[in-house]
This record gives C-alpha cells, sequence and structure tokens, in this order.
C-alpha cells in the first residue's frame, strides 16, 4: 500500500471576531481575500511536487471561517488539489462552516464541488449564550443552516457544541444538545469552554458555571449521547457509527502524515514538523517558496514515543502495543512499563490483548495521564 497524506487548508477569514476565540482569524477585505487565495494556490502547486508518491486519504478546510469568502475560491481550491495531488475516490473532504454565512447557494455550491462532510459550529442553540461568546449567528441561523446542508445533499454532518459558557447552567446547556440530537446529525463534537489569554474573554469577568457543574455538562453529554446512540471515540468527539468518525482528525491522533496549507498552518510528515508563517503579507508575499515554511523540527524517538502515547490514547479505542514495537523497534512496557502499571493499578489505564486504552475514569482526567508519558529527553 501506498503513503498516505492528509491536507488541511487554513482560511483565516472572519466577519467578526468572537470574544473567545484565539484562532488565528481576523478580518479582512476583498482584495487581501483573493491574493490570498492566489497564494494558497502557489503554495499547493509548489508542494504538490514534494508528494507524487502519496494518496491523500482526507481534506479539511478550516478556518477562521471558510464559508466566509465566495464558494467559487473554495471550491477553485478543492479543485486544484485534485488535479495536482493523488485524492482518492472514497477521501473525506471536509468544510467548516459558521451558520451565519453558510447560505442555500453556497452550501449547493460546496456539493458540486466535492465537499463531503460539512462541519457547523453551533456552539450552543441558546441565543443570549451565543451574543455572550460574540457569535454572529443565533440559533435559528443555525437550525436553517443545518436543513439548507441537507437540502444541499450533505449526508454527513458535524455539529460542534460547547459547554461551560458564561451565564450557562446545566439545563440549558441540555437543552442545546437535545435540540442538536433531533437533528440527528452523523457526528457531534463537544468541548467545555477554555478561556485563552490573549482573547477578550480572558480580560472579562465572566460568569462561568463552577467546576461541579462543568463536570455534569460533561457526565451528562456521555450518557445522552450514548443513550441516544453515539459512541465516542476521542475525548470530545461522538459518532453515529464508525463510518462517521472524523477521518482527517483520526489522522492527527494516530500520527499520520498531514500537510497544512495556509497561513499559520502545521504539517508533519515522516516524523518532520514545520508550520506556516503568521504573517499574511509574508505568506502572500513568499508563497510557492521554502521561505514560508518555519520551525522545522525533526522529531527524536523520545518525542515520538511520546506523541504516540499522548495522541493515541485520546482515542477511545487507545493505542496497539505491536504497532508501538513495529514503529520503534522497542517494547512498550520497557519504555512505559512503570506508568502503564501505575495507572492500570488506579484503574485508569486498561490493557484489552494488543489495545492498552484509558478506562471511563482516565478520560475523566487524560490530561494528568498523559503528563506521565513524557520522557526524560523528549
Ligand atoms: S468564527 Fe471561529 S475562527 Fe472565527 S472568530 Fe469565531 S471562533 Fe474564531
Amino acid at each position: 500500500m501506498g503513503k498516505e497524506l492528509s491536507i488541511y487548508v487554513h482560511i483565516p477569514f472572519c466577519q467578526k471576531k468572537c470574544l473567545y476565540c484565539d484562532f488565528l482569524s481576523f478580518r479582512a477585505n476583498r482584495e487581501q481575500i483573493r491574493d490570498y487565495f492566489t497564494a494558497l494556490r502557489k503554495e499547493l502547486i509548489s508542494a504538490s511536487r514534494d508528494y507524487s508518491g502519496y494518496r491523500v486519504i482526507s481534506v479539511f478546510f478550516g478556518g477562521g471561517t471558510p464559508s466566509f469568502p465566495e464558494a467559487g475560491e473554495v471550491c477553485e481550491t478543492l479543485d486544484l488539489i485534485s488535479q495536482c495531488f493523488d485524492v482518492s475516490k472514497d477521501a473525506e473532504i471536509s468544510l467548516e462552516v459558521n451558520p451565519a454565512s453558510a447560505i442555500f447557494d453556497k452550501l449547493c455550491r460546496y456539493r458540486q464541488g466535492g465537499f463531503n462532510r460539512i462541519s457547523i459550529g453551533a456552539q450552543s442553540l441558546d441565543d443570549k449564550e451565543l451574543k455572550a461568546l460574540g457569535r454572529l449567528h443565533d440559533s435559528e441561523t443555525f437550525l436553517e443552516t443545518y436543513g439548507n446542508a441537507r437540502r444541499a445533499g450533505f449526508q454527513n454532518i458535524n455539529v460542534d457544541l460547547m459547554s461551560a459558557l458564561p451565564g450557562q447552567d446545566t439545563a440549558s446547556y441540555l437543552q442545546s444538545l437535545k435540540g442538536v440530537l433531533e437533528l440527528e446529525p452523523e457526528h457531534i463534537s463537544a468541548y467545555s469552554l477554555i478561556v485563552e489569554e490573549g482573547t477578550p474573554f480572558f480580560e472579562m469577568d465572566l460568569d462561568l458555571p463552577g467546576e461541579d457543574e462543568d463536570r455534569l455538562m460533561y457526565h451528562e453529554t456521555k450518557r445522552i449521547l450514548k443513550e441516544h446512540g453515539y459512541h465516542r471515540y476521542e475525548i470530545s468527539n461522538y459518532a453515529r457509527s464508525a463510518i462517521y468518525e472524523c477521518r482527517h482528525n483520526k489522522v492527527y491522533w494516530k500520527r499520520g502524515n498531514y500537510l497544512g496549507v495556509g497561513l499559520g498552518a502545521s504539517s508533519m510528515v515522516e516524523n518532520t514538523r514545520w508550520s506556516n508563517v503568521c504573517d499574511i503579507h509574508k505568506y502572500i508575499e513568499m508563497s510557492g517558496s521554502d521561505g514560508i515554511r518555519e520551525n522545522l523540527q525533526r522529531l527524536t524517538t523520545n518525542a515520538q514515543m511520546e506523541e504516540f502515547m499522548f495522541l493515541g490514547l485520546r482515542l477511545v479505542e487507545g493505542i496497539s502495543v505491536k504497532s508501538f514495537e513495529r514503529e520503534f523497534g522497542r517494547d512498550i512496557f520497557g519504555v512505559y512499563g512503570d506508568v502503564i502499571d501505575r495507572y492500570k493499578r488506579s484503574g485508569h489505564l486498561r490493557l484489552e490483548k494488543d489495545m492498552l486504552s484509558l478506562t471511563d475514569e482516565g478520560l475523566d482526567v487524560s490530561n494528568t495521564v498523559m503528563a506521565d508519558f513524557l520522557l526524560d529527553d523528549g
């Protein structure tokens, strides 16, 4: 089997910045957006020369708001990827959309243009909470966008939902969750809000739910989604069946090869990581040359083993003991025997046949457990 590659395309534009957002995104005028897409295409053409032996199994347009620019720009970029790379016929091709900008016509263009998965950032179905987040859409717009995505022919839809929001309590969160469940999306991503430094939220005096309430929302999410037939396959991700698990994100967690194109996008191919510059002027000016790449780093074996553990353990299925040995030529228990034993005894880890995975209790405190998989000189 040939080598596999996933492609991430970053679209850094948003109509308005949300108050909690720490993604690389900003407002831009038409001219800047047009120049950016021209630069993106240059980068894709130039990068494709290095990946002629690779088969592309997933493409993901994220942001920012990929549904903010003209649909034509986005679809032409996808077209170019199909021309320059060997994209598998059954590749998962996703686009993130914001309900405020994803109108029916655009959704039809995306579907006709080859996208087969849409991820809609609902976040909440409570208008007060959406306003507090600084989102541009309200719940009605989200519901309309969801219906439009179905009418446009999307049979694989993800909905993003957030908990622990300002002014939110468990009852209002569960209302949102139930509202989303009534739509029967194929996939749900459920995250708690993290207030990041450098965002307006960080400076504000927010009325956030307490830790107990936050935990209650988290546990109720697991319980209710399970009751409705969604299986949890990653800490925050649920799918209606295995075919709807996000193939693209699983490449990150399983340390597959991915090429990130666009402003600030990260890549990892054959254990070498790098990222693109975050300055849009520099990116537009230098795209198509190696000048846009920085932080190039060949991962040491220790760093690879660490990543194998703490990315792989995010998946509910866990990691394969044999794969570890195949990849690193070392026995996993020789490297991590002490920490595995300790967490098995405490009930946070389980070993079943070849698979080592976090238990439910382990997933609840995954950050603490994973930190113990760091090696001294990794
Ligand atoms: S739409 Fe998404 S990327 Fe844009 S500002 Fe809001 S959270 Fe950030």
